[in-house]
């Protein structure tokens, strides 16, 4: 496509639209002109409000304070997530945003831990975790350390609506149109592939050189306009339906999400400052609405605050995010569950991606493919890496829909990578795989997975001095812990 790309059209302002407005206007600036149109009446998905650390550096790069959003956003802090009754009914394990114990160059801390504990310490990964113990204790504090012991990084929950609104007000301010009104016709554009314009159910025509869809789970431009087609995952990640309310929130805020397993998927439990966001995530195959429903009324009793909404969606992948002049972000591009709170960093992450190859006078092929291709292994990537919370549990996790997830048959790179973490305990960093290491290791060891053996390297430390150095790090972590103050104190100081 030859055209210069000036007029980039943004249709849909769910969270995935208001982000893509933003990032892209604050890095094009004046070299691009962005109009957002978005349907009151159709209105958003309603749901996403717990993100993983990056998001900090999209906030920074929008260039707003951290306290201006925490206020805006009604946002709490979130240092992990607490995986409860996964391996089995009982049994918990936080995947942490920190970094447990201390690695060596070699190899990471789990094995100077597993060695330890035939020793004699009966201590797990969690003890020697400073998010772990914040979050248990309900404790939160800026740390400004380069000391890797004293470190406690995080995330957020937020209002996904309020978040939408503050990236909407500082959109207007640099200079985005918004217009409010609903599409119903799209027209195609002569070369293949391509949209001319949309039009409003009003007759306005809006024309564009490059058209961001941001219309939900639908693709208004990318799948019901250009047929692009969708790569279904569920035989991977099953569940396909959740159900949500939010509820009054208890008379703390615990820094951390939780995630508690159920006979047919799992249940959220995201706390904000106003109140609590919940939700049921299940497989229909194995249980029907009316079931999730009742387990999510159960969990939040009389502290519900709205009607449940119930949600259907399709695991997978668009073929293409980026087909002709369309680039699909958001939901409109694919769905994993939102196990690990992936969804908005994936839209970040596709905006800041098209941002490197933006095409100026004319889309090419080259630019095209290359942003598919980063697409697709960054989703494939963080599809594995939700399918390892499924695939090994406990023999005593009944139930037909545990017995299932049991007998999934696994993408050959996740096979390998439990395969080798099995044997002797290692784990490495696939290029670009949002996750590292120490979030692999965590949820191996939590989901059961208990390496064979430890790194031979180990074996160079004497025992005593083994234990020694092991006690020291426990004694340290847990020294910071008691000097910092309650995650309610640091959001009552901010907001
Ligand atoms: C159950 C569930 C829980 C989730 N939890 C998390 C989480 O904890 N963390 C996380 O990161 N993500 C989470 N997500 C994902 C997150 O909600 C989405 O990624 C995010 O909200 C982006 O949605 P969206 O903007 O793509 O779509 P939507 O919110 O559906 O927005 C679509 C927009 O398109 C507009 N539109 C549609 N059709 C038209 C039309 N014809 N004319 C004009 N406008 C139109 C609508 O008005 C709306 O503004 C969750 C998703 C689900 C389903």
């Amino acid at each position: 496509m030859k055209n210069t790309v000036k007029d980039v059209v943004v249709l849909g302002g769910g969270t995935a639209g208001w982000i893509s407005a933003a990032l892209l206007k604050k890095v094009l600036g004046k070299a691009i002109n962005l109009t957002l149109i978005e349907s009151e009446d159709i209105g958003t998905v309603g749901v996403g409000e717990a993100t993983i650390p990056p998001i900090q550096v999209m906030n920074n790069l929008l260039g707003f304070s951290e306290a201006e959003f925490l206020k805006k956003t009604k946002a709490t802090i979130k240092l992990g997530i607490n995986f409860e009754n996964w391996y089995e009914e009982g049994h918990a394990y936080f995947h942490s945003f920190g970094i447990p114990g201390k690695d060596s160059l070699v190899c990471q801390f789990h094995h100077y831990l597993k060695k330890s504990r035939a020793l004699g310490n009966d201590t797990n990964l969690s003890d020697y975790d400073l998010n772990y113990l914040c979050a248990m204790q309900g404790k939160f504090a800026k740390i400004n350390s380069k000391d890797p012991l004293q470190t406690l990084p995080y995330a957020y929950h937020f209002d996904a609506t309020l978040y939408a609104a503050f990236l909407r007000e500082l959109c207007e301010q640099n200079g985005v149109t918004r217009i409010e009104g609903k599409v119903d016709n799209v027209v195609k554009g002569e070369e293949q592939n391509t949209v001319k314009s949309v039009q409003l159910a009003n007759g306005k025509v809006i024309s564009g050189d490059l058209f961001i869809d941001c219309t939900g789970f639908k693709g208004m431009l990318i799948e019901e306009t250009l047929n692009t087609g969708y790569d279904d995952w569920s035989h991977y990640l099953p569940c396909d339906s959740a159900v949500a309310m939010p509820s009054a929130r208890g008379e703390t805020i615990p820094p951390y999400t939780r995630s508690i397993a159920h006979e047919a998927g799992w249940r959220w439990q995201i706390p904000l400052q106003h109140r609590n966001g919940n939700g049921v995530v299940y497989c229909s195959q194995f249980m029907d609405g009316q079931k999730a429903e009742d387990i999510l009324q159960q969990a939040v009793g009389v502290n519900a605050l709205a009607e449940p909404k119930h949600i259907k969606f399709t695991t997978g992948q668009r073929k293409r995010s980026w087909h002709g002049n369309v680039v699909a972000v958001g939901l409109s591009s694919g769905f994993l569950e939102p196990l690990e709170s992936t969804s908005i960093h994936m839209i970040q992450s596709a905006i800041l991606r098209l941002v490197q190859v933006f095409p100026h006078e004319g889309i090419s092929d080259a630019a095209i493919n290359e942003y598919n291709q980063k697409t697709r292994i960054e989703a494939e990537q963080i599809r594995d890496f939700l399918m390892l919370h499924y695939v090994v549990h406990s023999p005593n996790k009944q139930g037909e829909f545990w017995q299932a997830m049991r007998e999934i048959s696994l993408p050959e790179r996740l096979a390998h990578k439990i395969e080798i973490f099995k044997a002797g305990g290692l784990v490495f960093k696939e290029q670009d795989d949002l996750f590292n290491q120490n979030s692999w290791i965590q949820v191996m060891l939590g989901q059961g997975i208990e390496p064979k053996d430890y790194h031979p390297v180990v074996n160079s430390i004497p025992d005593a001095q083994l234990l020694s150095m092991i006690q020291g790090i426990h004694t340290l972590k847990h020294q910071v812990l008691a000097q910092l103050p309650s995650h309610d104190k640091f959001i009552s100081s901010v907001c």
